[in-house]
């Protein structure tokens, strides 16, 4: 029987939803741990909230193609950045963290607009506050060769749109 083209969508949505999660492992983070500040964040407002919940809706955020295109994207420049890929003075602002650059937040925005403004409202106390995974990323982030650029956005991003799904069906 032929497919009709929401299936074939569907099942492209989830063979990207694999590598969008392989690339995180490969850069350190698991979706449990972006789960982990979802709690954090919703658990004042959803009394009884538990991590499996949060982790079944950072599921459902990383099902979406968008979210899947702007982390993949982000991941992208980070690595190619380390690997000397990128040219000046791109490579340089990206090594760095520069705090002007401001690009990585901005890809983080199509991720938490999926969800209206309480994602962005999420994702820049996620920011400022640097739970979790957010901060320890950030960190590792310093080490020689390594950039995360964007990888603490992309993860503070997912953590603040599941956050947000978590309001949209529990508050
Ligand atoms: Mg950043």
């Amino acid at each position: 029987m032929e497919r009709t083209s929401s299936e074939d969508r569907r099942l492209d949505d989830a063979h990207k939803r694999d590598i969008v999660v392989k690339r995180l492992n490969e850069r350190g983070v698991s979706l449990e741990e972006i789960a982990e500040i979802t709690l954090d964040l919703q658990k004042p407002h959803v009394p009884g909230l538990t991590l499996a919940t949060c982790l079944d809706h950072v599921e459902r955020v990383v099902m979406k193609r968008e979210v899947q295109h702007a982390v993949l994207t982000g991941l992208e420049l980070d690595v190619l950045a380390e690997k000397g890929l990128v040219s000046e003075p791109l490579r340089s602002i990206l090594m760095s963290d520069y705090g002007l650059y401001g690009i990585d937040e901005v890809l983080a925005l199509a991720i938490v607009n999926v969800y209206g403004s309480i994602g962005l409202t999420n994702f820049g106390y996620v920011d400022k506050t640097k739970l979790g995974i957010v901060k320890k990323v950030d960190e590792r982030g310093k080490a020689d060769g390594v950039c995360h650029t964007f990888l603490d956005d992309m993860i503070g991003a997912i953590a603040a749109a599941a956050a947000s799904s978590v309001a949209h069906r529990y508050a």
